[in-house]
């Protein structure tokens, strides 16, 4: 291998060109990152950096120095095109990058809303610009609404009443979270969230966002409801960041799909939020959009890009949030018509573990400010 690249500075990138390393490559190694600043981590952006407790700068995850010491480059801009058969990449400003190996790790991009998200007072949370202009929103709002009530949706929720704003979270399921956690503990998390103050109307969704002057003020439900609003948060799920792709000739359905090695096409390997894969442990095709993931994957990705695709990636896998005083942590994978069941402790003592099984069989555990206890059960899904 005389050549690498790897496309995309995010956890996963990082973790790529550090496995490369370690397992001795000693070639040329390029990091193609899309954004002007060193690569950083994305989960304390709607936690310590959206409350204020922490710098924007504490979340780099190396500084320039290693990367120097790891004698890898990091180019500054986009990748516009891929040539598998040349072996090439482009950059949107036109210059190419050669390889003989190549690794995606391109992530996701918010979803939009159809209609008013162009409105000014409207955000997304992705990168540090993002915050910034929602730190500075809720400066100079009495009040926001949330559209989505997935854990990135509630944590921005949790923020916002920290900082004293009135808080609506708008979502079309019956319960936040319910997709990452069921329907379950999707109720302990209402719960939480109302005893905080949040208005949470569930089982309804957004039509449209209305302005006045260019600048959002009202959110539409679909009910015929009328919510004001100073600012919002559009926190509706993400897509793969594939559009530089699209004439590759790599198979991209939810994200580059790969193999259970995390293998798009000889020489190409894909990983973190934007990889799509066939996991062996569940003999299913997954993408999955968490921070452990990207770090395994993107090792994972390495070493079979310089071993040949020796090591199947089977991750049991791990996510968590934090909201209010409460760390949810969950371990395995919740598939459809799985059932909940509380285990130890109760929602009542603020503290719990809720077992998943499908067919009798243990799939996933959520730890609900149970850190301690989490592990033991890991290890059951382990087997
Ligand atoms: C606000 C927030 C909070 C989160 N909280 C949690 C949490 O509590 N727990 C948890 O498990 N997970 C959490 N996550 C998810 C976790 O951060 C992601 O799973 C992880 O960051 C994915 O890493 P990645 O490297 O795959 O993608 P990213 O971190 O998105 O990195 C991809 C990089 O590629 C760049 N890029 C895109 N297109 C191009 C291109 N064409 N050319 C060059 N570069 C490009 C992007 O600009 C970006 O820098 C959170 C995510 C966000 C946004």
């Amino acid at each position: 291998m005389e050549k690498i690249v790897v496309v995309g500075g995010g956890a996963a990138g990082v973790a790529a060109a550090e496995a490369l390393r370690q397992e001795g490559y000693a070639g040329p190694l390029t990091m193609l990152c899309g954004e002007p600043e060193l690569p950083y981590d994305r989960p304390p952006l709607s936690k310590q950096v959206l409350t204020g407790a922490w710098d924007a700068d504490r979340t780099r995850l190396r500084e320039a120095e290693h990367y120097a010491d790891l004698g890898i480059r990091l180019v500054h801009g986009r990748a516009d095109a891929l040539d598998t058969g040349g072996r090439t990449v482009r950059l949107a400003d036109g210059y190419t990058l050669p390889y003989d190996g190549l690794i995606i790790a391109t992530g996701v991009r918010p979803r939009r809303l159809p209609a008013g998200h162009d409105l000014d007072g409207v955000h997304v949370l992705r990168g540090h610009p993002d915050v910034a202009e929602l730190r500075a929103a809720f400066e100079t709002s009495r009040r926001i609404v949330i559209v989505g009530a997935g854990f990135l949706g509630m944590e921005v929720a949790a923020a916002a009443r920290g900082r004293g704003l009135d808080v609506i979270v708008v979502d079309p399921l019956a319960q936040p979270m319910i997709r990452q956690v069921g329907p379950l503990v999707g109720a302990a998390v209402a719960r939480l969230h109302r005893e905080h103050g949040v208005d949470l109307r569930t089982d309804v969704g957004v039509r449209e966002l209305r302005g006045t002057r260019g600048r959002v003020a009202d959110v539409v439900l679909t009910d015929g409801q009328v919510l004001a609003a100073d600012c919002v948060l559009v926190a509706i799920g993400a897509v793969p960041a594939t559009g530089w792709l699209a004439t590759s000739g790599l198979a991209l359905g939810d994200g580059v799909e790969c193999d259970e090695y995390c293998r798009a096409a000889p020489g190409v390997y894909a990983a973190g939020d934007v990889a799509s894969w066939v996991n062996p442990r569940y003999q299913r095709r997954m993408r999955v959009e968490h921070r452990m993931n990207a770090t395994e994957q993107g090792a994972a990705a390495a070493r079979n890009l310089l071993r040949g695709d020796t090591e199947p990636f089977a991750p049991l896998p791990y996510f968590w949030t934090d909201q209010y005083n409460v760390k949810i942590q969950v371990h395995g994978y919740l598939p459809d018509g799985c059932t909940a069941a509380i285990e130890e402790g109760s929602v009542d003592d603020g503290k719990f573990v809720a077992l998943y099984r499908a067919d009798g069989v243990l799939t996933a555990v959520l730890g609900w400010n149970a850190p301690a206890r989490v592990p033991g059960y890991r290890k059951l899904l382990l087997g």
